[in-house]
């Protein structure tokens, strides 16, 4: 099966290499078709697409919106679609919106357990600044002590309950399939076994996604476990979707799964860059 690997992060959102560098590192581990997805913006996509070109990489566009649902935050990958469509950029714009005002909430709630200066320590981390996010905090806690590694800042400090974070209103589910489905791309349900819905909720969030025009699942990503690849294979059959593979790369160090090293698609499925095949661009 094509080595394909349709979700990672640089830079431009909450990655620590420029998209550029991202690409490389792909092409060396053996990625045939690449597509780099930040959170809530396309601006890394003109270097992405020019660096797949030089490495000789099939390239698809792409994206993460954050959307809420049911009261907790999903993320909808989109693939294939015009980078230059005026309502999807639109729709990005005002998703990123509100990310300043909440990163300095966050910290303010780290401040009252006596973790001073989140804000201002997070900034050198910040490559985008219409973008900073969690992941930024998360890098400043663990280069100045505050806790070992990412997981744990995440366990203990942003996540609901916890005293960084802070609750955020980000796109409507139709709107975001709406967004990449009118220009021309292809909607997938990131990483879907990492939401902590119950089984109706998850079916509501299937349903609903399906209904406004979504066609894809990510089934191998570097949040599944064999478990949840096998159930998500299996509510994309149910659900007729399109099957994804991405392994949602950061950070050399930080990630559990290097590209293009996840198990491949299960041969029933159909690969969500079949149905993109006019809109891959080939090296
Ligand atoms: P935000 O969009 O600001 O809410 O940040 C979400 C980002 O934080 C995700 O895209 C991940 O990169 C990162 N993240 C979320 N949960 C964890 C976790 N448990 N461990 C490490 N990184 C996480
Ligand atoms: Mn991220
Ligand atoms: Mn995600
Ligand atoms: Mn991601």
């Amino acid at each position: 099966m094509l080595n394909a690997d349709l979700h990672c992060h640089s830079t431009c959102s909450d990655g620590t290499l420029a998209p550029a560098a991202v690409a490389a590192l792909a092409s060396r581990q053996g990625v045939e078709l690449w597509a780099l997805t930040d959170h809530d913006t396309v601006d890394g996509l003109a270097e992405a697409a020019a660096a797949a070109q030089r490495l000789g990489m099939g390239y698809l566009t792409g994206v993460e919106v954050s959307v809420s649902f049911a009261g907790e935050t999903v993320h909808i990958v989109g693939l294939g679609f015009d980078a230059d469509d005026a309502a999807l950029r639109a729709g990005l714009a005002s998703t990123r919106g509100g990310r300043q005002a909440r990163a300095l909430a966050m910290a303010a709630g780290l401040a009252e357990v006596g973790i001073h200066g989140a804000f201002e320590g997070a900034l050198p981390y910040v490559g985008n600044p219409g973008l900073i996010s969690r992941s930024h905090l998360a890098r400043w806690l663990v280069a100045s002590g505050v806790c070992a590694d990412m997981p744990a800042v995440f366990r203990r400090y942003l996540v609901e309950g916890k005293p960084g974070y802070v609750p955020h209103r980000w796109a409507g589910l139709g709107d975001a399939v709406r967004w990449i489905t009118q220009a021309g791309g292809q909607a997938v349900i990131a990483h879907p076994g990492r939401y902590k819905f119950s089984a109706s909720a998850e079916y509501a969030l299937f349903s609903e996604f399906a209904a406004h025009g979504g066609r894809g699942v990510e089934v191998q990503t570097g949040s599944h476990g064999p478990g949840a690849a096998a159930k998500y294979a299996t509510m994309a059959r149910e659900f007729k979707l399109l099957a994804s593979r991405g392994s949602d790369f950061h950070d050399p160090a930080e990630s559990r799964t290097a590209f293009g090293s996840l198990p491949d698609l299960a041969g029933d499925l159909t690969p969500v860059w079949e149905a993109l095949a006019e809109r891959v661009v080939q090296p």
